[in-house]
């Protein structure tokens, strides 16, 4: 590990004062299930690094109508929070999906949707959710929408002096939900993972469906072909395989060292007809 400068600031104005003095020499570090990897191969070398576990950025609360998860919520904490099970289970089902127990008691949503990995559950959480951002540095505070946020393959549109304060998303009652997923070890990232909202109306048609992939592009995103094939019809088995077919047909993964572009195009039709599948049996079973 290359030697640093660190700070461990008490208040967030201190922090993103810090930030703008060092600008793109600084690092933030919160969990550090990635940076700290990434120290130690020397990828990343931040001539100061600003520790932000002091800060009072972990609250889980419902706020005008949204629930809003502070950057430094753990994701084991999200995993067993009461709040998010009752107003939002996709992120619960996300978080106890995160790699392990020690991953799962250290990192955090901020420092999670700031890596920016493309099959990271949060991120697909937060797409398919339709989930906001809040960033701010000493120059002020924007809220960016999820689908600015992530600009690429481990990169987002933060700026070096900016700080993930909150992220808020609207609650899914009345809507089933699920995740689902595929890595070759368990506690592995995922290779792909596929996030599906389901809300049915009083006639038991699909009146809104959301679903969104990752460990596909660079960064997780929406399959509205699948999405548009379910709208204003009944849900039943062979509607929802063959929505689900055309997720492979809207996916070009490339091959990588962990899997060939062909068997992740497969696990594409594959986790999302399951993800479907749960998500509309969930839905079913809200009381109307
Ligand atoms: C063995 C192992 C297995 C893992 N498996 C999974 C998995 O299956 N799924 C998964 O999603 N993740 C997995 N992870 C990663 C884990 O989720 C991390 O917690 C997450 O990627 C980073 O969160 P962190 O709080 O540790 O952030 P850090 O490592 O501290 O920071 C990560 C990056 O985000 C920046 N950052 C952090 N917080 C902020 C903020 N508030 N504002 C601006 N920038 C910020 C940092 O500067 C750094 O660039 C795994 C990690 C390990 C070590």
């Amino acid at each position: 590990m290359q030697p640093f400068e660190y700070a461990a600031p008490a208040s967030v104005d201190e922090a993103l004062a810090l930030l703008a003095r060092h600008g793109a020499d600084a690092k933030v570090l919160a969990g550090g299930q990635s940076l700290v990897p990434l120290l130690n191969y020397r990828l990343a070398r931040p001539r100061f690094v600003v520790d932000v576990n002091d800060l009072p950025l972990d609250e889980i609360r419902v706020d005008a109508g949204r629930v809003r998860l502070g950057a430094l919520v753990r994701h084991s904490t999200l995993a067993a929070s009461a709040v998010v099970a009752r107003e939002c289970p996709l992120l619960t089902e996300a978080a106890a999906l995160i790699g392990n127990v020690r991953v799962r008691s250290l990192g955090t949503v901020g420092g999670s949707l700031a890596h920016a990995d493309p099959a990271a559950e949060l991120p697909l959480a937060m797409v398919a959710l339709d989930a906001r951002f809040e960033l701010r540095s000493a120059r002020g505070s924007r809220t960016v929408e999820v689908r600015d946020f992530f600009s690429g393959y481990l990169t987002t549109v933060l700026r070096p002096d900016e700080l993930l304060t909150s992220v808020d998303a609207p609650p899914t009652r009345g809507a089933g939900t699920a995740v689902e997923e595929f890595s070759r070890r368990p506690g592995d990232f995922a290779l792909v993972a596929v996030a599906a909202i389901v809300t049915i109306d009083r006639q038991g048609r699909v009146e809104n469906a959301r679903v969104a992939i990752g460990g596909i592009d660079g960064v997780p995103r929406r399959i509205p072909a699948v999405e548009n094939a379910l709208r204003g019809e009944p849900p039943a088995t062979d509607r929802i395989a063959r929505a689900a077919e055309l997720a492979r047909a809207e996916v070009t993964p490339q091959s990588d060292a962990l899997a060939s572009g062909e068997y992740r195009t497969l696990l594409a039709g594959v986790l999302t007809k399951r993800a479907l599948a749960r998500a509309v049996s969930r839905a079913m079973a809200v009381p109307a």
